[in-house]
């Protein structure tokens, strides 16, 4: 698992560059660069090109010239204000402008009389031509350190052009042979696609000649975003491969139980539940561990879909868990399934972290002596205390809120083990195979009949309080409200500020309606408390932070304000909206904008007004962002790729999933030549579990 030693210079440290000190490595972090390798994997995103000029003129204004002068004389400022040189292109007078110079720099770098070869931005200003800060100024006979073409980087503050450049430069030498010698993608690939190898990828991309050598339809960017996505495919690929490596007990699945609770139901299941629950069924029924995917949109009816699931294994003493993000999540989920099992021979329990001491040892207890057939709870439920008796299927509801690492871990949790997991957040058609190339996926396409549409509106915050005598007309028919605080950094205190002043100008503006709070920091007693009294129609607004995101489900709830809608994303606003809707009344979703929002920020919201399913708000929301690395991926489930760019990348994404299985199938533990190439390429991109499941088997 060493990391190859020809790799040692491209993970070193970076202040063994010259160039390079202890506040620029700070400044280099922000930008997501840490390593040498780093560098080389931000391209550039713009070109500079100089023309020679021998004289100035009206042609080349505006272009950077490169230009030989001769120095005629310093004009140093008295107070404040630019310093300028009088110099001579032979011709004409041009002026060097600078602003933060010290006398001395000027004497030394423009001696009187001498000639220098220069380059910068040519301007025309009061009919005087002038350059700026020229950005390199040369003895005559070093014209050639004067780059034509150059590329340019898009930085933060405190790093520049040059000093970027500069460390590319030194790094692209540090870039072994050996490298080019373990070519990873395989022949016919690197021929059909007419790609060179990764090293001369990096230098034409760094040493650009035109636009298109840095474009995305670049060869040189296509080669090493297919590297980037063949090494998450392969990853994702050898993950599963290991995982199956013990296929399992085939279960005998019990019918009762699911008939019954089927009767019970107030609706009948739609053509997709249905679906869903019949490809579940056959899969606990083989002999190949099940590794599902079921995604369905916000309100779609994932959790019954789960409480089958649950109820085939219980029938015949299996153990079967659930486990959502959220306690009180948990505690609905719970209380929903125990409604829907009333009459029907199936103990659950309930586990969640905050629970007091006794009762969760009792809990403990049942489930170790396999008393409890069914846990509903929080990721407290693997925790090392908490012993099963013969634990044979996990379902994770809103797995996106769980890390990938955790969804692989589970796998070690029980030989017989079946994976169910269950996303609310839409992930774009395209990015499927980024994603979860590693599972088999279900679709829950269709609602529930008779759900109407959600009437979506944005308004300002200047006319928040039009909005809310108007809420107060609705309240008092008897309508019940979600209204969602403005986003604020979890753990800040200002979070309960935000929300206070809320509660005290709702409570001032909407007399005799009931209102409370609920936020992540009410313990679970009381956050129980306020949903239930919610849910029974007590409160009639329930003032909340995103802490309503994922789940909550009161059908009578048909209005959800969303203040300082801006700052959220569109995958989470979507789930917000979510909450309401879900029940046979017309629902409606109000977002409010502040007013420093912009004109992209009110576009982005438009997208939420004009589509109610998640799939396309997720696909208009990756166009927006041009698949680079948008912010907010994280909630929304979607990898970060550095250099594949998902929208663009689609066709290269396809390829690299057919040949990271075609490889696993071929040579599992990457062995003999091609294999170890492909060993560096998993080392390049730290895909280090990858190579630890390589290892152990
Ligand atoms: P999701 O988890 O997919 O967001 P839920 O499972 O919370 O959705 O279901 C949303 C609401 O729809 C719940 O109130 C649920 O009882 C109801 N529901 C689920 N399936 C159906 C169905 N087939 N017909 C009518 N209502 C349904
Ligand atoms: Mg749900």
């Amino acid at each position: 698992m060493i990391r190859p030693q020809f790799l040692f210079p491209l993970f070193g440290s970076l202040e063994n560059l010259k160039g390079i000190g202890s506040k620029t490595v700070l400044n280099l972090k922000k930008i997501g660069i840490s390593k040498p390798l780093d560098f080389l994997y931000s391209f550039p995103t713009n070109l500079k090109t100089r023309v020679f000029a021998n004289t100035v003129s009206d042609l080349n204004v505006n272009k950077v010239v490169i230009i030989k002068i001769k120095i005629i004389k310093h004009n140093f400022k008295y107070f404040k204000g630019p310093l300028n040189i009088e110099v001579t292109d032979g011709l004409k007078k041009i002026n060097l402008i600078f602003f933060n110079a010290k006398n001395d720099w000027i004497k030394k770098n423009f001696p009187i009389e001498q000639e220098r070869i220069i380059s910068g931005k040519l301007e025309k200003y009061k009919n005087q031509f002038q350059i700026i800060h020229p950005d390199y100024i040369e003895k005559i006979f070093d014209i050639d350190k004067i780059p034509v073409i150059e590329p340019i980087y898009s930085l933060t503050k405190g790093i520049s052009q040059k000093v970027f450049l500069n460390s590319v430069n030194q790094i692209l030498q540090l870039i072994s042979e050996e490298i080019s010698n373990c070519e990873w993608i395989n022949k016919k690939r690197l021929k059909e696609m007419n790609w060179t190898d990764f090293k001369n990828s990096l230098k034409k991309i760094h040493k650009p000649k035109t636009n298109e050598d840095i474009s995305l339809n670049s060869n040189y960017r296509l080669r090493l975003a297919y590297d980037e996505l063949l090494s998450h495919q392969l990853s994702l690929v050898i993950a599963r491969s290991f995982s199956k490596k013990n296929t399992k007990k085939r279960k005998k699945i019990g019918y009762k139980f699911s008939t019954l609770m089927k009767k019970r139901l107030p609706f009948s299941l739609t053509n997709s539940q249905e679906k869903c629950i019949a490809e579940i069924q056959s899969d606990l029924s083989r002999d190949e561990r099940m590794y599902r995917l079921i995604q369905g949109d916000v309100g779609s009816g994932k959790t019954l879909v789960a409480f089958f699931s649950m109820l085939f294994v219980a029938e015949n003493s299996g153990q079967a868990v659930l486990m959502v993000p959220t306690d009180i999540l948990a505690k609905q989920h719970y209380n929903n399934f125990q409604e829907y099992t009333k009459d029907i021979e199936v103990n659950s329990v309930l586990l969640t972290g905050k629970m007091k001491t006794n009762e969760k040892k009792q809990v403990l207890e049942a489930i170790k002596l396999g008393q409890a057939d069914i846990i509903i709870g929080t990721h407290s439920l693997f925790q090392k205390g908490v012993i099963f008796e013969n634990l044979e299927l996990v379902i994770i509801d809103e797995q996106h809120k769980f890390g990938v690492q955790q969804r692989h871990d589970l796998i070690q949790k029980g030989e017989n083990l079946d994976i169910l997991v269950m996303t609310a957040t839409p992930i774009p058609r395209t990015l499927e195979l980024a994603n979860y190339g590693d599972m088999d996926i279900s679709r829950i396409l269709d609602k529930p009949m008779n759900r109407q549409k959600v009437d979506t509106s944005i308004i300002s915050e200047k006319k928040i309080e039009i909005l809310i005598s108007r809420i107060l007309e609705i309240c008092k028919k008897g309508t019940q409200s979600y209204w969602v605080c403005p986003l604020i950094e979890e753990g800040d205190k200002s979070e309960l500020v935000a929300i206070e002043q809320r509660f005290s100008s709702l409570n001032k503006m909407l007399p005799g309606i009931k209102i409370d709070i609920l936020h992540g920091k009410m313990s679970e007693e009381q956050k129980n408390k306020i949903m239930t009294s919610f849910k029974n129609g007590n409160i009639q607004i329930l003032l909340a932070t995103t802490v309503i995101e994922v789940g909550i489900d009161v059908p009578n709830a048909t209005i959800i304000v969303i203040e300082g809608a801006e700052r959220f994303g569109l995958a989470q606003l979507h789930q917000l909206r979510g909450r309401v809707g879900r029940g046979k009344k017309q629902s409606n979703c109000i977002l409010i904008y502040s007013k420093n929002i912009g004109r992209l920020g009110k576009e982005r919201l438009e997208v939420l007004r004009k589509f109610d399913n998640g799939f396309d708000i997720a696909e208009e929301d990756l166009k927006m962002r041009g698949g680079g690395n948008p912010i907010g991926q994280q909630q929304s489930g979607i990898p970060k790729f550095r250099i594949a760019n998902l929208d663009f990348d689609k066709e290269l994404l396809s390829y690299a999933n057919q040949d990271a299985n075609e490889i696993i199938k071929n040579n599992k533990y990457l062995k003999g030549e091609h294999g170890k190439n492909l060993r560096v390429l998993l080392h390049l991109m730290n895909k280090d579990n990858s190579l630890k499941l390589l290892e152990s088997g």
